[in-house]
């Protein structure tokens, strides 16, 4: 197997915020896996929250090249093999994941969710509202209802909270997330949550610190919302530490390494009794395929980094008011919308 990379840079329409900072842009690495005169792709989007950079991606996909071996279909043991090299790297390795998935569906004609065999995802996405001035805020809650979304995610955890969903609640009935990004303190939180019933929360996520994750048991006693776990959970084992603390978690794969784990989060939070959320980070379509391609297994779909930009490099995905689909074009689903001309790296040339 043949593994090439190269960087890519997408733009936001609007400047995205969370309670720990700003983006305007999002580079990630589109990685490009050549078998037999087919290709797979995936784009790894590293997270420094979570110890990743596009630097130490690249170099784990060069250090991964070696260990592909000429059997695609191998996926299991492919990525166990991935991990135990390159643990600390998983946004890297759900690349290799995606890309695998996405060449097996197109060498046998099928659909990456039919091949797992799923249903067909056309589901329910939320749209996400970032921390922004009110003026601003108003603007996108009125473009997004005026799209159709359903169901609005907004990022809290900033001095002006109750301001934006008054201002939401005005106009928006519907079923509401909110996500802190771990801003508040434990002693302050409790009051914090209870203070934010009003606007009738279906869930509140990440409410503290990712280490801080035993206090979270206390706020969800409050049954102000469902307590879901964003930071603090990142891998299979996270999920069997989290229950009994929070009612749910939130499962990205870049946090996970791919479908592989993200699938067994999911059998092991729904064999727990705990609720599923599939999330993602802003990004191109490509990286949200392979989440899709599973959303339907999941309570909660958060998968709208690509309806946040200017320029997805990537088509494939539709979306028809709050709901988004893939149809049953073999692998992913998704193709580049032009050729790139920018020249591609091989993994393991070393340079790049
Ligand atoms: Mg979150």
């Amino acid at each position: 197997m043949k593994l090439t990379r190269r960087r890519q840079i997408v733009s936001a329409r609007h400047r995205f915020a969370t309670s720990q900072g700003g983006i305007t842009e999002k580079e990630s690495i589109v990685v490009t896996l050549e078998h037999d005169g087919i290709i797979g792709r995936g784009d790894a989007v590293p997270s420094a929250l979570y110890g990743q950079s596009l630097e130490a991606s690249e170099e784990a996909l060069d250090a991964m090249t070696p260990l592909l071996g000429d059997d695609p279909f191998a996926v299991e043991t492919l990525i166990g093999r991935l991990i135990e090299r390159c643990d600390a790297q998983r946004a890297a390795i759900a690349a290799v994941d995606s890309a695998l998935h996405d060449w097996i569906g197109r060498r046998l004609g099928l659909a990456v969710w039919k091949l797992l065999g799923l249903e067909r995802p056309c589901i329910r996405t939320t749209f996400t509202i970032g921390v922004a001035e009110l003026d601003e805020i108003r603007e996108k809650v009125d473009e997004a209802l005026a799209a159709g979304y359903e169901a609005l995610k907004v990022k809290v955890g900033v001095e002006q909270d109750h301001d934006v969903l008054a201002l939401i609640r005005e106009r928006f009935d519907g079923p509401l997330f909110l996500d802190a990004n771990q801003a508040w303190e434990p002693g302050e939180a409790a009051d914090k949550v209870r203070a934010l019933a009003r606007f009738r929360p279906t869930i509140i996520e990440q409410p503290l610190r990712m280490a801080e994750w035993r206090r979270m048991a206390e706020l969800r006693e409050l049954g102000v919302a469902l307590i879901v776990a964003d930071e603090s959970c990142q891998r299979p084992a996270d999920v069997v530490r989290l229950h009994g603390i929070v009612d749910g978690v939130n499962i990205k794969l870049t946090k996970c390494g791919g479908i592989r784990e993200a699938l067994r989060m999911i059998v092991l939070a729904r064999a727990l009794n705990m609720r599923t959320m599939l999330g993602c980070f802003l990004s191109s379509s490509l990286a949200i395929a392979p989440a899709l391609a599973i959303a339907t297994l999941v309570d909660f779909a958060d998968l709208d980094g690509h309806l946040l930009l200017a320029d997805d490099p990537f088509r494939g995905l539709t979306r028809e008011g709050g709901l988004i689909a893939v149809g049953d074009t073999p692998g992913l689903g998704v193709d580049l919308r032009k050729a790139d001309a920018r020249p591609l790296v091989s993994s393991g040339s070393g340079n790049g």
